[in-house]
């Protein structure tokens, strides 16, 4: 019999509640907080700054649903579209204008100095739906197996893209889940970060056989790793030399770290040493649908074109480019104006600042690895390059600076090599509240 919940359970009634239903008690893993340990928060609302738990405790959140939440929770013109999509009907399967207004304003987002990255956007549900497909498509045009992809990037959970090499360099990818065939984790190659002359060995080695490589714009999944500059420019230049298809993972800065997203930093500018470039197919979600199930895939018309119904090439979802996604993504592109980023960018500066000084007080080496707004903390003291270079720190020091963080009543990802996520929502007295809560949590990570 299930236990009986009072009116406001606890977190952790929460908790047994669900572990006795749902796998973990989590609809995604790192929800259970298993690297930082103690009780998972159960989230029943959020607006703005600050997400509020099933106890009624109200936390400055620097998770930001993972990335979406760039406005901020719950902002009230989104909610709003949302609200009035969903008194029109919730999904009708079938075309809507919405979705060809999303998909012009993704093409000019993508548009720098007159040029357009992409020529068409196919929408999807999720992040790893989109890069799947993009996987396919890369196949499907180029008639070859084999896809780089790079250690400690993560691209969602399709089968291929799990895989990750320990080692590193050019070797075959060994199943990084259970349930995956190695004949498909040998399909793809496990190189490290920033490191070109692997890429160059890998093409050497298989030469017509590599259909893309797919590369986070900025790396973000294993703490930030920042590409090394001309990097992507090279990767766009070495698949362009082997016939194979360069695939931009945006799903995490796309509309994030600036309005095009990290190719357009670098496309415009703003990052030197890395214009001159484009994708051949870029993927994106989070932001784009604004804390719903939204992503998408963009390219060259002559790619993208490559799709059903009009190529051999499969892809299809009934709740593709479904009207309140569509409706919260319209909103949220048409309010993350240049004043937003600017915001996000500073409130970022503000709390890497105040991070930093924090540990710099309480004698805790540390380095904190930045890519435009998105920043990571790692407890070493050299730079971050790659994966490798992630992994070794002193990770334990996280759980007692997290905990501090949250009683503190600052809610961080519940993991070190997960980014901070800021929000145009943090206002003074948020980031008030990050600049009490550090210096404890600085010293207990001392400790
Ligand atoms: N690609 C990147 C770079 C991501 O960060 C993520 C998710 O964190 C994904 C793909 C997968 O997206 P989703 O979780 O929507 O499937």
């Amino acid at each position: 019999m299930s236990e009986i919940i009072s009116e406001r359970p606890t977190n952790e009634q929460q908790a047994t509640r669900a572990r006795a239903v749902i796998p973990g008690g989590v609809n995604s893993p790192v929800r259970a907080f298993g690297s930082v340990g103690g009780t998972p928060l159960s989230i029943v609302s959020a607006t703005g700054a600050t997400v509020t738990d099933i106890e009624g405790r109200t936390y400055v959140d620097l998770v930001a649903s993972w990335g979406p939440a760039l406005l901020g929770h719950a902002h009230p013109e989104v909610v709003a579209a949302v609200q009035q999509a969903a008194a029109r009907g919730l999904s009708f399967g079938a075309s809507t204008p919405g979705e060809a207004e999303l998909a012009e304003r993704v093409i000019d987002r993508l548009t720098v100095d007159g040029t357009a990255a992409l020529e068409r956007v196919r929408l999807v549900s999720t992040g790893t739906e989109a890069t799947m497909t993009a996987i396919r498509l890369a196949r499907g045009a180029t008639g070859r197996d084999l896809v780089i992809k790079f250690a400690g990037h993560y691209h969602g959970h399709s089968d291929g893209l799990l895989a990750e090499s320990g080692s590193g360099v050019a070797t075959l990818g060994l199943p990084g889940s259970a349930g995956v065939p190695a004949p498909i984790a040998a399909q793809t190659l496990v190189l490290a970060y920033n490191d070109l002359s692997a890429v160059e060995a890998a093409f050497a080695a298989h030469p017509d056989r590599i259909a893309a490589v797919i590369v986070e714009a900025a790396g973000a999944n294993s703490g930030v790793l920042r590409p090394q500059p001309g990097f992507n420019r090279a990767l766009s230049r070495l698949t362009a030399a082997n016939g194979a298809l360069l695939i931009v993972d945006e799903v995490l800065t796309g509309f994030r770290v600036g309005p095009a997203g990290w190719w357009g930093l670098e496309a415009d500018g703003t990052i030197s040493e890395g214009a001159g470039w484009t994708p051949d197919i870029v993927t994106f979600g989070k932001v784009i649908g604004g804390g719903m199930p939204l992503a998408a895939l963009g390219g060259r018309a002559e790619v993208l074109e490559l799709l059903a119904p009009l190529g051999p090439v499969y892809q299809a979802g009934t709740l593709s480019g479904n009207p309140l996604a569509v409706a919260a993504g319209l909103a949220t592109l048409r309010l993350s104006d240049a004043e937003v980023y600017r915001r996000v960018d500073a409130s970022a500066d503000t709390v890497a600042t105040l991070l930093h000084d924090s540990l710099e007080d309480a004698g805790v080496a540390h380095v904190i690895p930045r890519a435009g707004s998105l920043f990571s903390l790692a407890f070493r003291d050299e730079p971050v390059r790659d994966y490798a270079d992630a992994k070794a720190q002193d990770a334990w020091r996280y759980p007692p600076f997290f905990h501090a963080m949250r009683e503190a009543g600052v809610s961080l990802p519940p993991s070190v090599f997960e980014a901070w996520f800021l929000t145009a929502a943090h206002d003074d007295a948020a980031l008030e509240r990050i600049a009490d809560a550090l210096p404890g949590a600085a010293r207990a990570a001392a400790a």
